[in-house]
C-alpha cells in the first residue's frame, strides 16, 4: 500500500473513532528547529556523553552542572520556537472534535502555542514554561529565574527556602508526576485510535503506553521517520515528514 492510501485509511479510522489519543515526541518539533535526541541530527546521536549529563543526580550534585544548564537555557532557542504544520494539524483535529487526549513527551509548549487546550494535554515530561524548587516545591514562571541569571546569578537559589531551582521538566532519573502518568495510562486504555507521532518509543514508562492501547483493541498508528520497537504491532506505519503527513491526514477527517 502506498503512503497516500495509508493516509486515507488512517483518516477513515480517525473519522470513525469516538476516542482518539495522540502521543507526541521530539520528532514533531524538529521542523520548528528544536533538535530531537535520537534522530540523525539528534543531540545524543551527535554527543552521546550529553545523555549522562542530563540526569537529575548530576544536576543536584554538581553546581557546575547547574551553572551550565542555566547558561544553556539562556542561549537555547526553545522559548522562541514556533509551532509548525504538524502542531497546527493536531490543534485542528481537536477543533474537529476528534482529539480527546494529547500526551506529549515534549517540554517545548508548542502544542499549547498551536492552540490545543491545556485541559486535553498531558505534559508527561513537564514543561520549560515553569521553574520548580527542588527543596520546597515552589513553582512559577521560568522567566523570573532567567531574569536572575541574566542579572548575574549563575545558579539562583529559591528565595523562599534557599533550595535548588530547576526548570519544571522531568530529567532522567526523576520520577514522573503520578497523576500525569495515570491520566496518560487511562487515556491509552480507553481509546479506539492511538497515534504515536515523532517518537522513538524508547523512553519508559511512556514507551509502554502503546501496550495499553493495543490491549484495549485500539488501532495503533505510527508516524515516525525511523523504525520503532512497535512497528510490527502497528496497524499502520507512515515514514513521511510529520509536517506534511499529519496535515494531509487531518484535512480528510
Ligand atoms: P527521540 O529523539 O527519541 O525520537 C524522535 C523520533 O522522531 C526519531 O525516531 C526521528 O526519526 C523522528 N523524527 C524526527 N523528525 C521527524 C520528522 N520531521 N518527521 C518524522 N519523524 C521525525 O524523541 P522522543 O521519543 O520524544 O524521546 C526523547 C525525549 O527527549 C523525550 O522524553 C522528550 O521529553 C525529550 N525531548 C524533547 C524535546 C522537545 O520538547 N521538543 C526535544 C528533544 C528531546
Amino acid at each position: 500500500m502506498d503512503e497516500r492510501e495509508t493516509i486515507e485509511r488512517v483518516a477513515r479510522w480517525l473519522k470513525a473513532s469516538r476516542i482518539t489519543v495522540v502521543l507526541t515526541g521530539a520528532g514533531i518539533s524538529t521542523e520548528s528547529g528544536i533538535p530531537d535526541f535520537r534522530g540523525p541530527q539528534g543531540v545524543w546521536t551527535r554527543d552521546p556523553e550529553a545523555e549522562k549529563r542530563a540526569t537529575i543526580q548530576h544536576f543536584m550534585a554538581s553546581r557546575d552542572a547547574r551553572v551550565a544548564s542555566w547558561k544553556y537555557r539562556r542561549a537555547s532557542t526553545v522559548d522562541a520556537a514556533l509551532p509548525n504544520a504538524g502542531h497546527f494539524a493536531l490543534a485542528e483535529l481537536e477543533r474537529k472534535g476528534k482529539l480527546q487526549a494529547l500526551i506529549t513527551q515534549n517540554i517545548d509548549s508548542l502544542h499549547i502555542k498551536a492552540g490545543n487546550s491545556l485541559a486535553r494535554i498531558v505534559e508527561i515530561h513537564g514543561t520549560v514554561r515553569d521553574f520548580v524548587c527542588m527543596g520546597c516545591g515552589e513553582r512559577g514562571p521560568i522567566d523570573r529565574v532567567i531574569a536572575r541569571v541574566e542579572a548575574g546569578e549563575e545558579d539562583p537559589p529559591c528565595r523562599t527556602c534557599g533550595g535548588i531551582l530547576k526548570s519544571a521538566t522531568i530529567a532522567f532519573g526523576q520520577n514522573l508526576v503520578a497523576e500525569d502518568l495515570e491520566r496518560a495510562q487511562s487515556a491509552a486504555s480507553s481509546c479506539e485510535v492511538f497515534l504515536a507521532i515523532g517518537t522513538s518509543l524508547t523512553v519508559t514508562p511512556v514507551a509502554l503506553l502503546p501496550r495499553y492501547a493495543l490491549q484495549a483493541g485500539a488501532k495503533f498508528v505510527i508516524l515516525n521517520a525511523q523504525p520503532t520497537p512497535y512497528d510490527r504491532a502497528a496497524a499502520a506505519v507512515i515514514r513521511g515528514p510529520i509536517g506534511e503527513v499529519l496535515p494531509a491526514i487531518v484535512d480528510l477527517v
